[in-house]
């Protein structure tokens, strides 16, 4: 099959919210590799789960996006967890300038997706564990360069714990980049 049309069947498998499927396609055609059997199925669990939140939620950052636009970000951001970035997609293009609603530059922020869901599962699995390690504080860490804008320096600052109200992308970033701040479990 070709990548074009790889691209096309994902897409179409996404829009009908059939994760299970468009892991499969992933995994069929060579894009998702595992070294046994058991860790391929602990992946693809992963990768079903991760989509499932990535569609079912949107991060604050991007609440001012219209819904239209935000439905064609998350199926580059599908697209992207599932076939990798190195290769350039073939039935979307991202827009020029910046994201309607938002200051972020429209190549990025597909990427608000990806680390808004990546965000949620790795709460879930904390909050999962969260009885076999009391006393786990999250911090928040930045992308370190100069691009980090002020709300995410001082998000940094803070130490929160499991069911505080927070999130990632930081909903008062101001990056041009967006937000690329991710969490850290600390124990101070
Ligand atoms: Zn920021």
């Amino acid at each position: 099959m070709d990548r074009k049309t790889l691209e096309r069947l994902i897409v179409e498998a996404l829009q009908k919210t059939n994760f299970t499927r468009a892991v499969d396609l992933a995994f069929t055609y060579g894009y998702r590799t595992a070294p046994s059997i058991a860790s391929g199925l602990e992946m693809w669990t992963r990768d079903v789960r991760f989509l499932e939140l990535m569609f079912g939620n949107t991060p604050w950052l991007l609440a001012a996006v219209p819904q239209d636009v935000q439905g064609q970000l998350r199926l580059i951001a599908g697209l992207w967890h599932l076939l990798g970035k190195q290769e350039a997609l073939q039935i979307v293009r991202l827009a020029n300038g910046h994201l309607p609603g938002t200051h972020i530059g429209s190549h990025w922020a597909p990427d608000m997706f990806l680390r808004h869901a990546e965000f949620l599962a790795m709460m879930e699995t904390l909050r999962e564990r969260a009885a076999q390690r009391p006393g786990l504080r999250l911090a928040i860490r930045t992308a370190g360069d100069d691009f980090v804008c002020q709300a995410c320096r001082q998000m940094a600052k803070m130490r929160y714990k499991l069911h505080d109200d927070f999130e990632l992308p930081n909903p008062l970033c101001t990056c041009k980049m967006g937000c690329r701040c991710h969490i850290h479990p600390t124990i101070y």
